[in-house]
């Protein structure tokens, strides 16, 4: 990616819209717009929106009439000249307005572009471009309102102090080495591995907000699991409060698997209706079967569906078996019906949680809601507290709190302060690649990969 030429790309999804916004930044970005637009001189007021007409460049027919923003550098996104046209949502005239400014010489954008050169502009560090993409995938308001944080710049400053009291140390150990030919004296030691050990728990205790960060990116895969007709359909249909799932006495009718995101205190849950696991001769039954296997393996946590109505049969104890690596739940259904007892739930359990619910008359789905997600849930309460929600940032965290947490070792067995220099700096260096200074080129283009165009 050069960052000095001029590119263009539909920032807003393709398809019928309202509004579309073709967006260009780089040097020429105005220059090329004048050349849409009938009076080839018009000089915008940076951050005032003019209406203009749009012409087609060759022919100078009128393809449309738009909203121009011109943001002049540095105070743009970017950082470089950039330009919007809000154009009216039609695909094809879209396509033709940034065909129009392909043609006058601007380059489509890549994935992730703008906002990589609002990065090498210092207009945002990689934890705040990061969070742009965090927020544009945020699937509930709990992960939006993380990525905000995150955007406004919450993670890099808790990781400033740590930077800066790693220099209070590095400072007086640099030169404590060039000018004093004994060791260091064993009180500045040993305040030197109380600061660092204090430093190591502090980013080891960010490092571990990842357990309910990591929910709130990639939410949590449930797998409703049980034999025909227990109500598996029911249930899926009422925790996903439309009905999807075709609901039939006839056992066997859910012969794939079919998925919906909910969302539960915020984290989004991918629940997974299966086909009824029984022995089958039916193929395409059978591939179903399959695929439930599978979506068990896959999943985070399995729900065991039982009809109470019913006493428990063998396949109930198979299915039990066979999910029992999991985390595991048992939802006794059909809580409504007089014959109903959860008898039978107990005596195959071995301790996992036991819920009765009703899945006709919604009877127990709370508490079900609730007991899906009690072993993914902390103390903490994602409302308040920042989480951070990137393994990439979790596993340099933990990196840099190992590398301080191996002084201690180096200060007790007397090692030269080069060696405890050296372990300080690539603590410094992880924390420098969670924000960018010391990112390597191709992680970051790795981050920006998964980024959309346009953004
Ligand atoms: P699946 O084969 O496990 O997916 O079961 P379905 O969801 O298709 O349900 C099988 C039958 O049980 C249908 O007739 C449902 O109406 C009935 N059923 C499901 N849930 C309940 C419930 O909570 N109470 C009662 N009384 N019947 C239910």
């Amino acid at each position: 990616m050069s960052a000095t030429d001029t590119i263009v790309a539909l920032s807003t999804p393709p398809g019928r819209s309202g509004i579309g916004v073709v967006r260009l930044t780089g040097s020429s970005a105005l220059e090329l717009t004048r050349a849409l637009l009938s009076d080839s001189d018009f000089s915008p007021e940076p951050n005032r929106a003019s209406l203009k007409a749009i012409l087609d460049p060759e022919s100078g027919e009128i393809l449309d009439r738009a909203v121009l923003t011109y943001f002049k550098s540095p105070q743009s996104y970017t950082g470089e000249d950039v330009v919007e046209l809000s154009c009216h949502g039609s695909p094809p005239l879209l396509m033709r307005v940034v065909d129009s400014l392909l043609s006058l010489g601007a380059r489509p954008a890549e994935p992730g572009e703008f906002t990589m050169r609002a990065l090498s502009n210092g207009r945002l560090n990689l934890t705040q471009a990061e969070a742009v993409r965090d927020l544009i995938d945020a699937r509930t308001h709990t992960a939006v309102r993380q990525a905000a944080r995150q955007l406004g710049g919450e993670l890099s400053a808790r990781l400033q102090p740590v930077k800066d009291s790693l220099l209070e140390i590095i400072v007086p150990l640099e030169s404590s080495l060039e000018f004093v030919e004994d060791d260091l004296p064993p009180d500045m030691t040993e305040g030197i591995v109380r600061k660092l050990s204090a430093l190591s728990d502090k980013l080891e205790e960010l490092a571990e907000t990842f357990r309910q960060g990591r929910l709130l990116k990639e939410g949590l895969r449930v797998t409703l699991v049980g034999r025909p007709n227990v109500g598996k359909s029911s249930l899926f249909n009422s925790l996903i409060s439309y009905e999807r799932a075709i609901v039939t006495e006839i056992p066997g009718t859910t012969r794939d698997t079919l998925s919906e995101v909910i969302n539960i205190d915020g984290v989004p849950v991918l629940i997974t209706d299966t086909a009824g696991v029984r022995a089958s001769t039916d193929r395409i039954e059978q591939l179903g079967i399959e695929r439930t296997r599978r979506a068990v393996t896959d999943a985070d946590l399995t729900v065991i569906v039982l009809d109470g109505s019913q006493t428990l049969t063998a396949e109930d104890k198979k299915i039990f078996d066979e999910a029992s690596d999991n985390y595991l739940l048992i939802a006794v259904n059909k809580s409504d019906l007089e014959d109903f007892s959860v008898n039978n739930a107990c005596s195959l359990a071995n301790g996992q949680p036991i819920i009765s619910i009703s899945a006709r008359n919604g009877d127990g789905l709370d508490e079900l809601r609730a007991a899906i997600m009690e072993p993914f849930s902390t103390h903490q309460a994602y409302e308040n507290s920042f989480v951070i929600t990137s393994a990439r940032h979790y596993d340099l965290l933990k990196r840099a709190g190992d590398s301080l947490r191996s002084t201690e070792s180096l200060f007790s067995d007397s090692a030269s302060e080069e060696l405890v220099l050296a372990k300080l700096y690539e603590a410094l260096r992880f924390l420098g690649e969670i924000t960018g200074e010391t990112t390597p080129e191709d992680v970051l283009s790795e981050i920006f990969s998964s980024f959309c165009i346009g953004k």
